[in-house]
């Protein structure tokens, strides 16, 4: 069985790539970046979802000699030219900061009206060979913006993202039913074929 890598600490990423992995019949045992813990985190230096998602999989890769899998993923803003896109988890100015991040999103928005509220959450999904092979494919959850939050599951922007054919934020569906529709989950399914064609 080949055993692949995710660059990631986050077991609730590993449940969801596992269990798309398993449902497509695909037999290889997935393991988080946590089962390596000496391996440093990569600085993450691209401009682009997808060459942050690749520069994270060629290095744990390469690290570990094992093919890996990284994601990247943001918020996009229409009426921001796409931002904070790729600075999403530091837009207020300190990493992970979900609160703050979220409280000043909205307030540059501030009066914005609903009709230029458009925006959608975004993920690159790489994966990438110790020989050096690379795939990178990407997942989009498109929606519109809510003036104040709602819901207290998930995290980041989750409580103001209404995706378009729902009255509920991502912050008021289930796990499973954000999972359904997330752009993440849209990434790891598109890598399907990509860990078909090349660990077979
Ligand atoms: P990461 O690529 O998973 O580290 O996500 C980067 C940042 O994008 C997070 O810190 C969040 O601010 C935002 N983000 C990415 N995906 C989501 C999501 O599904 N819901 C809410 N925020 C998200």
């Amino acid at each position: 069985m080949t055993r692949l890598i995710l660059a990631t600490r986050n077991a609730g990423k590993i449940t969801e790539l596992r269990a798309i992995l398993a449902e497509a019949g695909l037999g290889h045992e997935l393991v988080g970046a946590d089962a390596y813990p000496e391996i440093p985190d990569v600085k993450e230096t691209g401009v682009t979802f997808a060459e942050n998602a690749l520069l994270k999989a060629h290095a744990l890769a390469q690290a570990t000699g094992l093919p890996a899998v990284a994601d990247d993923s943001g918020l996009c803003v229409d009426v921001l030219g796409g931002a904070p896109g790729i600075f999403s988890a530091r837009w207020a100015g300190r990493h992970g900061d979900d609160k703050a991040n979220l409280d000043l999103l909205l307030a540059q928005l501030g009066d914005i009206a609903d009709p230029h509220r458009a925006a959608h959450f975004a993920c690159a999904a790489a994966l990438a060979l110790p020989d050096g092979t690379e795939r990178v494919v990407e997942g989009r959850l498109r929606g519109t913006l809510r003036h104040e939050p709602a819901g207290d599951g998930g995290f980041g922007y989750d409580p103001i993202l209404q995706p378009d054919g729902e009255t509920r934020t991502c912050a008021q569906l289930t796990a499973a039913e954000k999972n359904a529709i997330s752009h993440r989950g849209e990434a790891f399914r598109a890598l399907v074929p990509v860990v078909r064609e090349l660990l077979g």
